[in-house]
């Protein structure tokens, strides 16, 4: 018989979800990855490092809206940057959580890494 009086959730479930930080955290790196143009900045950047100005030409986007999407991104850990004088590079952040991210997006467009096509 039922008894929704003793009702077992799996262990370490309630637990877990208090820790409502961590779920806010996945709910931020989706929404970064909710917009077209990000999820494209974030693919170009898992495969090289670039400034604002080469991204804004190959997005075809002016400076300020790559510039925007960029503190975005890096503000949810996803990317991480280094300036060289008074140019500032971006790349994806070397964790394993971009890595994922990198080949989720790539295995959702069908679309090989081009890392890979090249070895
Ligand atoms: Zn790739």
């Amino acid at each position: 018989m039922e008894d929704h009086g003793t009702h077992a959730f799996p262990e370490g479930m309630r637990e877990q979800l208090a820790k409502t930080e961590d779920f806010d955290v996945i709910a931020d790196v989706f929404h970064q990855l909710g917009d077209p143009k990000r999820v494209r900045i974030f693919w170009i950047l898992c495969h090289c490092e670039e400034c604002v100005l080469n991204l804004s030409e190959l997005m075809d986007m002016s400076s300020p809206a790559v510039s925007h999407h960029l503190r975005s991104l890096r503000t949810s850990g996803l990317l991480i940057s280094r300036r060289e004088g008074k140019e500032v590079y971006y790349r994806a952040a070397d964790t394993p959580q971009s890595r994922l991210l990198h080949q989720m997006i790539e295995m959702v467009m069908q679309i090989a890494c081009p890392e890979e096509e090249q070895q």
